[in-house]
């Protein structure tokens, strides 16, 4: 499937200026598209039966399968925060989160006096899948409660709280900010909210020394009264900074080169149901829409006619592609 005609020009572009004219590699089966929009899939619980807020491991392993068949590959959120995805020409970038840090999430099974990572919870899969298809890549972030009920307080084994954050961070998964016990943050006046924040960036620094939670998924969705509550601030004596906000619901997420980006406001997909299915198969009826890298992170290929939908950074170099 081809997202646009074919292309004929490629103008090598350094803001406004062309500076080279290329040709696509031979090998590109979709065209690059460095524009369209990206899917975050968000996950809650991983468990049986499937529910509106649970997947079971046969349908994420579905997920995955289905991700990887169609050309999609794992990044972390904050290669997209920061767009600096360096993928495999007309392959797509796709996010994975986990909200809630339920046990089904990280379980520890002991076997024999051993501890194993239980190959039905979602790390266990994660890794399963990645080591047969290496390059997915091995990316989720995990939004945690440090001090919720159980079961979800830090994946609800009490005595493994310690070793699955450190476990989690030393394997190159990330941590991120879902407030104290999850907190309708929309409900409480400026000190409260603040203090979630920071408290759950302090205790997850107590467990991993030196972590900062780059992101925060508001719980339920809510924003609190004001949005810079939710980017930084301090309290108790700790500081916390979130460098992307991300939302329940909304979709797929726009570029992190387009100007609609906003890394306050990230949407997402709630990954239940037929929803991964259902997206894949909408991105197959509009290719044009869909986040198709060029193989080259140091330039942004966009289609002719949208170089100015792309947010200016410094010292980025644009490539327009030009369909006939
Ligand atoms: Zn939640």
């Amino acid at each position: 499937m081809r997202a646009f005609a074919p292309c004929l020009l490629v103008g090598l572009v350094f803001w406004t200026a062309p500076v080279a004219v290329l040709p696509l590699p031979a090998s590109v089966e979709r065209f690059p598209n460095e524009l369209g929009s990206i899917m975050i899939l968000e996950y809650h619980r991983i468990a049986e039966p499937d529910g509106r807020w649970t997947r079971s491991p046969a349908h994420l392993r579905e997920d995955l399968e289905r991700l990887w068949d169609a050309g999609y590959r794992s990044i972390a959120l904050d290669t997209l925060i920061t767009g600096t995805i360096d993928f495999p020409s007309g392959t797509s970038p796709v996010v994975l989160t986990f909200d809630d840090s339920s046990p089904g999430q990280f379980r520890y099974l002991e076997r024999d006096g051993r501890l194993e990572i239980d190959p039905d919870c979602a790390v266990g899969i994660l890794e399963a899948f990645a080591r047969l298809h290496p390059g997915f890549g091995l990316n989720a972030t995990f939004f945690v409660l440090p001090a919720a009920a159980e079961p979800n307080r830090l994946f609800g084994q009490p005595g493994h709280e310690l070793r699955k954050l450190q476990y989690l961070v030393s394997r190159g998964f990330e941590l991120g900010n879902h407030t104290l016990w999850h907190a309708d943050l929309a409900k409480y006046p400026e000190a409260v909210v603040r203090a979630q924040l920071a408290g759950a960036q302090q205790r997850i620094e107590q467990i991993v020394p030196g972590y900062r939670l780059r992101a925060l998924a508001l719980p339920m969705g809510h924003y609190p009264a004001k949005l810079d509550w939710a980017i930084r601030g301090r309290a108790a004596g700790v500081s916390y900074q979130h460098d992307a906000i991300l939302m329940v619901g909304g979709g797929s997420a726009p570029s992190p080169f387009s100007r609609r980006f906003d890394p306050y406001h990230l949407p997402r997909i709630q990954a239940v149901g037929s929803a991964v299915a259902d997206w894949l198969h909408y991105f197959d009826q509009h290719a044009a829409q869909r986040f198709v890298s060029d193989g080259d992170p140091e330039t942004v290929a966009v289609p002719e006619g949208r170089r100015g939908e792309v947010r200016p950074r410094p010292g980025q170099v644009l490539q327009v592609i030009e369909a006939d």
